[in-house]
């Protein structure tokens, strides 16, 4: 099990899937989870400073995640919600809901319910210090502020959607202050985990020191 966690924007969901398809390990995508979720909180017109009331939308909702080429397709009660997950409007309510106690018991049995027994790559938050306290490897991804802003500007450039630079800055920010400073399971590295700073290495450097590392760790642990 490698558990791999950190802020939005430093190359955690790209850095991920590669590692899991070079090592042969499914990968697991936490925060395609908490994104269903708040989507279904939207889709029902609950508030999201009603915790009661998104408490009651995540108990009736069935999240399911199916790997596939670019990672995985997360379905909502049976609907592909792959792509409006990644939307502006579900990205600027996510900390809100996944803050939410209820939530997290729900989302957390679900990860280890997929996780359980296989080798997996596990993206999110909280899963070196919450969900698999006791992975293999468990490795905290951060950057600079301006790094992650700019590399999250930059995609948004590439697939077509307007972006201005300053705006995604401050939306990085304020996502981060919300997820580290939450009372249930806040963003952050766990003791033991090694910290790799993304702000100046291309994907592809990040990509072999993380290799390296699980293999490292889990081939001398085979031996
Ligand atoms: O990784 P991604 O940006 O898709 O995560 C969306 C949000 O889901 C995060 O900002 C955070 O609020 C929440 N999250 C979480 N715990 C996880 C994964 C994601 O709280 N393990």
């Amino acid at each position: 099990m490698v558990a791999i966690d950190g802020p939005a924007g430093t190359g955690k969901s790209s850095v991920s899937k590669l590692l899991a398809s070079k090592i042969g390990a499914s990968y697991l995508d936490t925060g395609a989870m908490y994104r269903a979720v708040t989507l279904a909180v939207l889709d029902a017109g609950v508030a999201l400073d009603d915790p009661t009331g998104i408490a009651r939308v995540v108990s009736a909702v069935d999240i399911e995640l199916i790997p596939n080429d670019e990672g995985s397709t997360v379905l909502l009660d049976g609907r592909d919600v792959s792509v409006p997950i990644r939307t502006d409007h579900v990205t600027s309510a996510v900390s809100a809901v996944s803050a939410v106690p209820e939530v997290r018991t729900k989302l957390v049995a679900l990860q280890r319910q997929n996780a359980q027994g296989r080798f997996v790559v596990v993206e999110g938050r909280d899963i070196g210090t919450v969900v698999f306290p006791s992975a293999d490897v468990k490795i905290f991804l951060t950057a600079t502020p301006e790094a992650r802003a700019e590399r999250r500007h930059k995609q948004n450039l590439a697939s077509g959607r307007e972006s201005d630079h300053a705006a995604v800055l401050e939306s990085v920010n304020r996502r981060d202050h919300l997820d580290s400073t939450r009372t249930v399971s806040p963003l952050r590295a766990a003791d033991d985990a090694i910290v790799v700073d993304t702000s100046d290495k291309t994907l592809s450097e990040v990509l072999d020191e993380l290799s390296a590392l699980v293999e490292t760790r889990i081939g001398a642990s085979e031996r």
